[in-house]
């Protein structure tokens, strides 16, 4: 897991403010054998990746990049 950036903000994942991290992760479909890089925000708090509607939509079109560049 890698660190993109870090911003003190509401976190959607525990509902209280603190610093949010967006962090890349390498994606890998076994089925499909591909893998990819997908962007989440994570609460170091929780322990959990959220993925906001920008990044679903970002990570999608990793997923089909990677599937076109198989
Ligand atoms: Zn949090």
């Amino acid at each position: 897991m890698k660190i993109l950036k870090k911003k003190h903000k509401l976190c959607l994942i525990c509902m209280e403010e603190h610093e949010v991290q967006t962090v890349e992760i390498e994606e890998s479909d076994i089925n499909e054998e591909l893998s990819f890089l997908a962007v989440y925000e994570y609460c170091d708090r929780a322990d959990e990746l959220l993925e906001t509607e920008e990044m679903i939509r970002k990570n999608s079109d990793s997923l089909k990049a990677s599937r076109q560049s198989k």
